[in-house]
C-alpha cells in the first residue's frame, strides 16, 4: 500500500481543524469585541464634544446677551476671544452663527476673514437654526481623508429661543488611531493564538495519528502474513481500546490462520495420499486444485490444467457441459486408456454449496475402475465361453438324438455311431464341467492344498512312464533330467493334473513320430525349471501368453476336434501360481511347443547315485 502524503495525512487534517476552529473563534470575538470598542469609542468622542459644545454655547449665549455699547467690545471680538480658549487638538474648527446665519466667529485663524459677518449656506446650520435640534454627521476630510465627526448644535435661550448655532468639526483620527492600534494587538495575539494552536495541534494529533499509523502499519504486515508484531498501546481512552482489540484481532486472525493452515495440510495430506484423483472447479468450471493421483491418472502437468475447464481437461466436452455435469452430479465413465496400459476411470461429481444456494464449485473423484470392467468384461466373457462351450456338445447330441429317435435307431451300422458320437459328447461335457468346477474351486479363497516335500525326479519319470506305457502314436520321449534328488512341496494330485494337461497337450500336437522332451534343471535361484517341449504345430508368437488364458484356444476348430476344453493351461497355471511358481511357453510355428514351469526346492541332496 502507497504511504499517505503529509498533504493527505489525518494529521494535516486535525492540525487545520484546530487552526480553523481557533480562526473562526478569533474572527467572532474580534468583530464583536473591536465593533463594541468602536461605538463605545465613538460614542465617547461624541459626547466629550457634545458637552464642550454646551459649555462654548452657554458662553456665547451670555455674549450676545450682554448689553453692548460703543465701549464695550463688539461681539465678534468677544466671540473670537471665546473660541481662542478653544485649543483642543482634536476639534479643527468652531463656528458661532447667529439666527441670521451670519457667521459671528471661527476658531479657525485661516478662516477669519473669509467667513466671519457672511452668512453661511450650510443647510445644518440652517435646519438648526429653524427646528433648533442638534445634527451629527462623519464625512471625510477632502484635504486629509481623516474622518470628520460634524456637529450642529443650536443655542438656544431659557425661553427655548434660537439665537444661534454652533458647528463644530473635529478630526475622529485618534478615535480610529486607537482603533488601529486595537486591531494590531488583536491580529498579533491572533497570530500568536494559531501558531501556539499549530503547534499544540500537531503534538495532540500525533497522539491520535501515531496509534492509528501503528495500526495501519500493522494491519500491512498481517496483510503480508506477518502476524508477530503488536501495536502499541498509548492510553486506556477510546485509541487505546481501539489498539487493544487490534492486538485481540490479530492474536485471533493468527490462530484462525494456523488452523486454516492445519486444515489445509491435513486436506492436502489426504488429498495426496488418496488412490483416488480428486479435483475441484471453480464456480465457472476452471480447475484451481487437483491432487497427485489425478494427475498420474489423466497424464497431464499440474501448470498445464490449473485454470483451464474441467470438461476440456477430461475430454467430456462434447458429451456433457459444465453446467450438466452440475445440474446432473452423475458419475460418467472416462476411457483414458493409452495403448500398452488400459485406463477406464469413473468421474463421480459433487457441487459445492453454500448456504443460501449458490453453487461455489464442482469437486469431482476420479476412481481407477479398470480392474473392475476388466473383471467384469472377463465374467461376461466366461458365462458367454461356458454357455458356448456347452451349447455346441448339446446341439450335436441333440441332432443325433433326433436322428436316432426319428428311426435311425432300427440301423444297425448308423445307431451304434451316433451313440457313441453323444457319449464322446457327454464325456466332453462331464470334462468341461470338472475342469469348470476346478477353476471354481480354487477361485473360491478357502481352496486348500494338500503340500507334501515330494522328490520331484521320482515324481516327473513316474508321470512320464504312465503315458509311455498308456500312448498309442508313435511319439518318442527323451528325459533330460538331473542325476539328483530334488525335493519340493506340492500337492501331488495337482501336480500330476499340470504335467497331465501339458504331456497330454504336446501328445496331441505331435505330429506321428515326433518327439517329446521332458527337462529338469535346478536354477540357481533355488527354484527347479521343468520343460515339456513337442515338435508339434506350435503356437503363434501373439497367442503364447493367451494360451493360459480360460478358454483360450488357438485354432478352435481343431482343438475342439481334439476334445479340448479350453481349460486345462489355464488350471495348471493356476496351480502353479499357488505352488509360488511361473508357467509360461515357448513355440516356433510349425516346429514345436516348450511349456516351461518352475517351482520352488525346498531341498536338494547332492549324491548323484540315482539314474
Ligand atoms: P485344450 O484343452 O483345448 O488343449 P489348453 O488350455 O490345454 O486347452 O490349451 C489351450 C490352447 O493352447 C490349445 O487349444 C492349443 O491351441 C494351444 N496349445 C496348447 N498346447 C499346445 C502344444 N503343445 N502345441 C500347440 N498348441 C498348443
Amino acid at each position: 500500500m502507497k504511504k499517505v502524503g503529509f498533504f493527505r495525512s489525518i494529521h494535516l487534517k486535525f492540525v487545520l481543524i484546530y487552526v480553523l476552529l481557533i480562526l473562526i473563534a478569533m474572527q467572532i470575538i474580534g468583530v464583536y469585541f473591536v465593533s463594541k470598542v468602536e461605538r463605545q469609542l465613538v460614542d465617547n468622542f461624541s459626547t466629550s464634544l457634545q458637552e464642550r459644545i454646551q459649555l462654548l454655547a452657554y458662553s456665547i449665549e451670555q455674549e450676545i446677551k450682554k448689553p453692548r455699547d460703543d465701549t464695550t467690545p463688539k461681539l465678534e471680538e468677544d466671540i473670537r476671544t471665546v473660541l481662542q480658549d478653544i485649543t483642543m487638538e482634536d476639534i479643527s474648527e468652531v463656528r458661532v452663527i447667529d439666527n441670521k446665519s451670519k457667521v459671528l466667529g471661527t476658531s479657525d485663524p485661516y478662516n477669519q476673514a473669509r467667513m466671519v459677518g457672511k452668512r453661511t449656506t450650510e443647510l445644518s446650520i440652517k435646519r438648526a437654526l429653524v427646528v433648533g435640534s442638534p445634527s451629527e454627521k462623519i464625512a471625510i476630510d477632502p484635504n486629509t481623508g481623516y474622518r470628520m465627526q460634524l456637529i450642529v448644535a443650536p443655542i438656544k435661550t431659557n425661553s427655548q429661543e434660537i439665537i444661534g448655532a454652533i458647528y463644530l468639526e473635529a478630526s475622529m483620527e485618534d478615535v480610529y488611531g486607537q482603533m488601529r492600534q486595537i486591531n494590531s494587538i488583536f491580529t498579533t495575539g491572533t497570530i500568536l493564538a494559531l501558531a501556539v494552536t499549530a503547534v499544540l495541534g500537531i503534538l495532540l494529533a500525533q497522539t491520535i495519528t501515531r496509534p492509528m499509523s501503528d495500526m495501519r502499519k500493522q494491519a500491512l504486515e498481517m496483510a503480508r502474513g506477518n502476524f508477530s508484531r503488536k501495536v502499541n498501546i498509548y492510553g486506556n481512552d477510546e485509541i487505546g481500546q481501539l489498539a487493544l482489540s487490534f492486538n485481540n484481532l490479530t492474536k485471533k486472525l493468527q490462530e484462525a490462520q494456523a488452523t486454516t493452515e492445519g486444515e489445509r495440510r491435513k486436506l492436502s495430506s489426504v488429498l495426496s495420499h488418496m488412490t483416488d484423483g480428486v479435483i475441484a472447479t471453480d464456480r465457472k468450471g476452471r480447475i484451481i486444485l487437483i491432487n497427485e493421483p489425478a494427475l498420474g491418472m489423466i497424464n497431464v502437468s499440474r501448470e498445464t490444467v490449473l485454470q483451464k475447464p474441467i470438461v476440456e481437461v477430461l475430454g467430456i466436452d462434447e458429451s456433457h457441459t459444465f453446467e450438466s455435469l452440475v445440474s446432473e452430479q452423475e458419475s460418467i465413465i472416462l476411457d483414458f486408456s493409452l495403448e500398452d496400459k488400459p485406463l477406464i476411470l469413473r468421474a463421480s461429481n459433487s457441487i459445492i454449496q453454500k448456504e443460501t444456494g449458490f453453487i461455489n464449485g464442482l469437486i469431482t473423484v476420479l476412481h481407477d475402475i479398470t480392474e473392475q470392467e476388466k473383471i467384469d468384461h472377463e465374467r461376461r466373457e466366461f458365462v458367454a465361453n461356458v454357455s458356448h462351450e456347452l451349447r455346441t456338445p448339446l446341439t450335436t447330441m441333440r441332432s443325433y438324438l433326433e436322428a436316432l429317435a426319428e428311426g435311425a435307431w432300427k440301423d444297425k451300422e448308423i445307431a451304434p455311431k451316433f451313440l457313441d458320437v453323444t457319449q464322446t459328447e457327454t464325456e466332453r461335457m462331464i470334462r468341461l464341467v470338472n475342469d469348470l468346477l476346478q477353476l471354481s474351486k480354487m477361485d473360491s479363497r478357502d481352496y486348500r492344498f494338500n503340500k507334501t516335500s515330494v522328490e520331484f525326479i521320482e515324481f516327473f519319470n513316474k508321470v512320464i512312464d504312465r503315458f509311455e506305457l498308456s500312448k498309442s502314436q508313435k511319439v518318442t520321449f527323451v528325459r533330460d533330467l538331473p542325476n539328483q534328488e530334488v525335493f519340493v512341496s506340492l500337492d501331488g494330485d495337482k501336480i500330476t493334473q499340470v504335467l497331465d494337461n501339458i504331456i497330454s497337450n504336446a501328445m496331441k500336437y505331435s505330429p506321428e513320430g515326433g518327439t517329446i522332451t521332458f527337462s529338469v534343471h535346478i536354477e540357481e535361484t533355488n527354484q527347479i525349471l521343468v520343460s515339456i517341449s513337442d515338435q508339434g504345430v506350435g503356437i503363434p508368437k501373439a497367442d503364447l501368453n493367451k494360451v493360459f488364458e480360460r478358454f483360450y484356444r488357438v485354432d478352435k476348430a481343431r482343438t475342439r476336434m481334439l476334445g479340448g476344453t479350453g481349460l486345462g493351461l489355464a488350471i495348471a497355471k493356476e496351480m502353479i501360481n499357488a505352488h509360488d511358481g511361473d508357467i509360461w511357453a515357448s513355440s516356433q510355428e510349425g516346429k514345436g511347443t516348450k511349456i516351461f514351469f518352475t517351482l520352488p526346492i525346498t531341498q536338494v541332496e547332492q549324491e548323484d547315485e540315482w539314474s
